[in-house]
C-alpha cells in the first residue's frame, strides 16, 4: 500500500513554550483507518491541524499524497476533509447552504445529488432548511461532519468523533466510516475509546507527550503485547499461595477460591504446563480453567505510564 500522508520530523512548540510534538514520524497509509490513541495534551490535535494546514510546525515536514502541506497548501488539503472536536458553525445558515459552501470553498462545482445524498447519509436531510442554531447537539456534529464530506475528500480526519455523542449516533458514526473506508478513503481518527480503536483500526498509534511512541498493526500489537489471564477455578478454597508455587507470582482471590496467573503470550513458554503440575503434585485439584486476553486499553495504560507508575 502507498503512502497517503507522510510526516517527517514534525516538531511543534508553541509560543507560550509549550513543546507539543517532538520529531514525528510518520507514514499514513492509503485506504487504512489509522487510530491516534494519546491522553489529553499529548498532541494528536496538534498532529491533526499540523497536516491540515491550519499550524505551521516548528519543523519537519508533510506531504499529503505527495503535496507539501505549506508549500503547495490548497492543492494539499483538497484532499483533506477534517472533522474537527470542536463545533463550529454557522448559527444563521442552513444545513443545506453550510455544506453548499463548504463544498464552494475548494472551487468544486455544485452537486444537487451529491449533496443530498451525503445529506441523507447523515440523516440531515429532512433538516436540510433548518438553521444550525435549530439543530440538536447530535445534529450539529452530523452536520460537521456533512461539511467535511462535502468536497469528496480522500482523506478524512476525526478528531475524537464520539467523545459525548450518544450510542445511536457513535454507531451511525462507525457505519460512515467503514462505508468510506470501502470507498477508498483513508481515515486517521483520535479517540480516548480504546475500545474504538480496537474495534475500528487497522493501525494504532500511541502518542505521549509530543512523542509517537509507537506505530503497530493493531493485530500484532494486541498480539505482541498482549499478555492473558489464566483464571483457576479451585475444586477447595486455599488459604494462601504455597510457596511451593512462589514462581509464578499468582494471586488469590479474597474467598481463596481462586487462582489468577498472568501470562506473556509471547514468551516461548507460558509456565502454564509446569504450574499444572506443580498443583497435582501438592494435591491442588480445580474445577475450571480460563484464559483471558489483555486488551488493547491495558496495553495503552501500561505503555503510557510513567516510570514511577511503573514502579509502583
Ligand atoms: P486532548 O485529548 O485533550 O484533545 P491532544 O492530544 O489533542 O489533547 P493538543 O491539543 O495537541 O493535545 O495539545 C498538546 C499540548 O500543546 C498541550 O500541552 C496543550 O496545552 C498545548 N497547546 C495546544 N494548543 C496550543 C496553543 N494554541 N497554544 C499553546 N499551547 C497549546
Amino acid at each position: 500500500m502507498s503512502s497517503m500522508i507522510s510526516v517527517s520530523g514534525l516538531s511543534k512548540s508553541y509560543a507560550s513554550g509549550t513543546r507539543a510534538l517532538d520529531a514525528v514520524d510518520l507514514d499514513i497509509r492509503k485506504g487504512e483507518i489509522f487510530a491516534l490513541l494519546g491522553a489529553n495534551g499529548a498532541g494528536k490535535t496538534t498532529l491533526i491541524s499540523i497536516i491540515c494546514g491550519l499550524v505551521t510546525p516548528s519543523s519537519g515536514s508533510v506531504l499529503v499524497d505527495g503535496k507539501d502541506i505549506v508549500r503547495n497548501y490548497k492543492a494539499a488539503r483538497a484532499k483533506i476533509g477534517l472533522v474537527p472536536q470542536e463545533i463550529s458553525l454557522d448559527m444563521f445558515e442552513d444545513v443545506i447552504s453550510t455544506v453548499k459552501f463548504s463544498r464552494g470553498l475548494f472551487g468544486k462545482r455544485p452537486d444537487p445529488v451529491l449533496i443530498e445524498k451525503v445529506l441523507r447519509d447523515l440523516t440531515l436531510w429532512d433538516k436540510r432548511h433548518a438553521k444550525s442554531m435549530e439543530l440538536s447537539g447530535g445534529m450539529k456534529r452530523r452536520l460537521m461532519i456533512a461539511k467535511a464530506l462535502v468536497h469528496e475528500p480522500e482523506i478524512l480526519f476525526l478528531d475524537e468523533p464520539t467523545a459525548g455523542v450518544d450510542v445511536e449516533l457513535r454507531r451511525d458514526m462507525w457505519e460512515l466510516v467503514r462505508q468510506m473506508r470501502k470507498e477508498g478513503v483513508t481515515i486517521i481518527l483520535t479517540t480516548h475509546y480504546i475500545d474504538e480503536a480496537e474495534e475500528m483500526a487497522d493501525r494504532v498509534g500511541v502518542i505521549n507527550k509530543g512523542r509517537l511512541i509507537l506505530v503497530e498493526e493493531k493485530e500484532t500489537l494486541m498480539k505482541k503485547l498482549g499478555r492473558k489471564t489464566l483464571t483457576v477455578q479451585l475444586a477447595d478454597p486455599l488459604k494462601a499461595i504455597p510457596p511451593a508455587l512462589a514462581d509464578w507470582n499468582l494471586s488469590l482471590s479474597e474467598d481463596g477460591n481462586t487462582i489468577e496467573y498472568v501470562f506473556d503470550t509471547k514468551a516461548e513458554r507460558t509456565g502454564i504446563s509446569a504450574l499444572l503440575g506443580r498443583m497435582a503434585d501438592l494435591g491442588i485439584s480445580y474445577r475450571d480453567l480460563n484464559t483471558q486476553q489483555s486488551s488493547l486499553e491495558d496495553i495503552f495504560v501500561d505503555l503510557v505510564r510513567t516510570p514511577m507508575e511503573a514502579a509502583a
